[in-house]
């Protein structure tokens, strides 16, 4: 089921996740929410708190839907290794309209379960480290305009402000 993307401003997205403690069908019904959700918004990765569960467990596909293979559901997932940096520019499902360069390690590590419950280590480079980084920070409540500093940071909250004062957001 596609369920709807909280946005910006919403509580949920600045809520700490806790840990998936049993892969429970429930939890398998989230996946493949997230999962057609995710596809549904043209996204290459979606966390569990963008539609209001504030889980550790994200999906992400750097292919955007191209490859089956490349579809990638991360619950619980850690840092192992990250080095380098990249500063590419990058949106957010949930800050529709508006996109910034961001700093990302270039190489990437982390561990975490596959949904049936295997231990996986996975390194990305380039793309696939950006989106590591982007839907690890959504699962510690944070957002990639929180990497922006001074005047971008504030035209963009100021933006997002005028939207929301005239319901279109
Ligand atoms: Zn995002």
């Amino acid at each position: 089921m596609i369920r709807p993307i909280l946005r910006y401003g919403d509580d949920t997205l600045r809520t700490p996740t806790t840990a998936v403690t049993d892969i429970t069908p429930d939890i398998q019904t989230l996946i493949d929410d997230m999962i057609e959700t995710m596809y549904a918004a043209s996204g290459v990765g979606l966390a569990a708190p963008q539609i209001g569960a504030t889980l550790r467990l994200f999906v992400a596909d750097p292919s955007g839907g191209h490859n089956a293979e490349d579809l990638l559901v991360m619950v619980n997932p850690e840092w192992i290794e990250r080095n380098g940096e990249q500063r590419e520019d990058e949106g957010c499902l949930s800050v529709p309209g508006f996109n910034a360069t961001v700093p990302r390690p270039e190489h990437a590590t982390i561990r975490g379960l596959d949904r049936d419950g295997q231990s996986r280590t996975i390194e990305g480079t380039g793309i696939l480290a950006r989106v590591f980084g982007h839907e690890m920070d959504h699962l510690d409540g944070s957002l990639f305009l929180d990497h922006l500093r001074g005047m971008r940071r504030d035209m963009m909250i100021r933006k997002i402000r005028k939207l929301t004062r005239s319901g279109k957001w």
